[in-house]
């Protein structure tokens, strides 16, 4: 069905395990998005990479990925740019000239809308916080339809509500963030392998400071003495005098390749997977020096389109939680022997710690490891697998990352973002009738019946 503004049809969190119909509109013109906003419910939406339920809404969504303008890159390397223009084509811009993002997620194709939105963290979260953190300047439309320019010094409460907000203060119209110099395109990584848990743990401890970027790829599937083996990653920008001669100093990559169709359920099997860890892991030796080309390291995913195919049409989900400082090898021992019991597979496991959060009401850093696995969905034993994960979590005075979540209920959400009071009183204040709603707001209480 299509109306004035746009079309319904299909849409999915990027896990493909929750999907719903609502009508996707996809403004050019920022008067164009207040039309359509002032007569409609619903949610912004980017380039949909939240696993769960951030971006979906069964009214409607507004898409940004035509409100996509580079405005202004200064020799000062603050950019302005429309909140849908995608991180990947930042740094096609940017790097060039010798500026690169302060803060990437694991994909380039994620919105600066989006971004902010979620308050995204990368390898060198401990180094130098997070994405909004960066951020000088937002346009933000409200439910009223006025646009006002916040930031960390203008209307703070509003700009911090708004950094980590989900998309529940406003469509983000446009931003402007601060980019840091990068004298090339390389990373210069050492790649350490370790045998267990302790191991992966004592290694965070001894490099974080040694490191800008640090992050454990941990094989999920081993067991017992192994359980928490890794590879572990520390990586800097190279510097121009360690190129050789005739180096391309900037090189930029050649396309993705593209999953053709969906695969069937379980395709992706325990065995599929084990394989693939102990090649991953076997592939990488100790203590190797590798240079890197910057999507080489930032976004390894990114070599295939819509990997999530791979999933089958029941898809996946992320289970990432944040724990506080005190907690160690021995309450992720039992988090990840909860998945080895209920014998559910879990491939790709990253772990990494992080540093102090971010004023943001619901960013999700704060300081402590951060756990993230891809849980392939299958039916309600993977529902109730995540159920006592997040229980586990909670009682570890941890968090769970919204833009991942696709289970949390609204008791559990309350204790693990002890500012969700003050974030719904704003929210009131600024949209009385909830005309910003998505299913995850509506799940844990951030919009609707309160
Ligand atoms: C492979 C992969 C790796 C990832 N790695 C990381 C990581 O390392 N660190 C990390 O922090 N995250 C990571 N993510 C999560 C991702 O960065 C976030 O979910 C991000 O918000 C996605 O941006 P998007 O443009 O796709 O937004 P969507 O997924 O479309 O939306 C996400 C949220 O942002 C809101 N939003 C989007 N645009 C706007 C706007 N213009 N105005 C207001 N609200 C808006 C939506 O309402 C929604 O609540 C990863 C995701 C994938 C698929």
């Amino acid at each position: 069905m299509t109306s004035q503004f746009g079309r319904r049809m299909e849409i999915a969190g990027w896990g493909h395990a929750l999907r719903t119909e609502a009508e996707v509109v996809r403004p050019e013109l920022v008067t164009r998005l207040r039309e359509s906003l002032l007569s409609g419910n619903g949610i912004a939406r980017g380039l949909g990479r939240a696993y769960g339920d951030a971006a979906l809404a069964t009214d409607r969504v507004w898409q940004t990925t035509r409100l996509n303008r580079m405005l202004r890159l200064g020799a000062d390397g603050l950019l302005t740019a429309e909140a849908g223009v995608s991180l990947g084509e930042i740094i096609r811009l940017a790097l060039p000239q010798g500026w690169t993002l302060p803060v990437t997620p694991g994909t380039q194709w994620v919105t600066l809308g989006g971004a902010i939105a979620a308050d995204v963290h990368g390898k060198n979260h401990h180094e130098v916080g997070t994405f909004g953190q960066h951020v000088t300047e937002i346009i933000l439309c409200t439910a009223d339809g006025d646009l006002h320019r916040i930031g960390p010094d203008q209307e703070p409460d509003l700009f911090w509500a708004t950094v980590g907000g989900m998309g529940l203060t406003g469509v983000i119209v446009e931003a402007s963030l601060r980019l840091v110099a990068a004298e090339t395109g390389y990373l210069t990584v050492d790649y350490e392998r370790t045998q267990g848990l302790e191991e992966t743990l004592e290694w965070f401890s001894g490099n974080d400071a040694a490191y800008p970027f640090t992050v454990a790829w941990i094989d999920g599937l081993s067991t017992g003495r192994s359980l928490g083996r890794a590879v572990l990653m520390g990586g800097r920008i190279t510097e121009r005098r360690e190129l050789q001669q005739g180096t391309e100093v900037y090189p930029m990559p050649r396309g993705a390749i593209g999953v053709p169709f969906e695969f069937p359920s379980g395709t992706l099997s325990r065995s599929v997977g084990l394989a693939f860890n102990a090649v991953y892991y076997g592939m990488h030796r100790p203590e190797r020096q590798k240079r890197e080309a910057w999507w080489k390291f930032f976004y390894p995913l990114d070599v295939a389109d819509d990997w999530y195919k791979l999933y089958g049409r029941r898809g996946f989900a992320q289970y990432q939680a944040v724990y506080p400082p005190e907690v160690g090898a021995r309450e992720l021992r039992a988090l990840l022997e909860r998945i080895h019991k209920a014998r559910h597979p879990n491939f790709l496991g990253v772990l990494k710690r992080m540093g102090e959060g971010s004023p943001g009401l619901l960013s999700f850093p704060r300081a402590g490891l951060t756990l993230a696995l891809d849980l392939p969905m299958q039916g309600e034993r993977s529902v109730e697998l995540f159920r006592d994960l997040y229980a586990m979590t909670a009682d570890l005075g941890g968090r769970v990352y919204l833009a991942k979540d696709a289970f949390l209920t609204q008791e559990l959400f309350r204790r693990m973002y002890p500012q969700w009071q003050a974030f719904v009183h704003l929210k009131t204040r600024l949209d009385p009738h909830d005309r910003f709603r998505s299913q995850l707001s509506e799940r844990v209480g951030l919009s609707g019946v309160r």
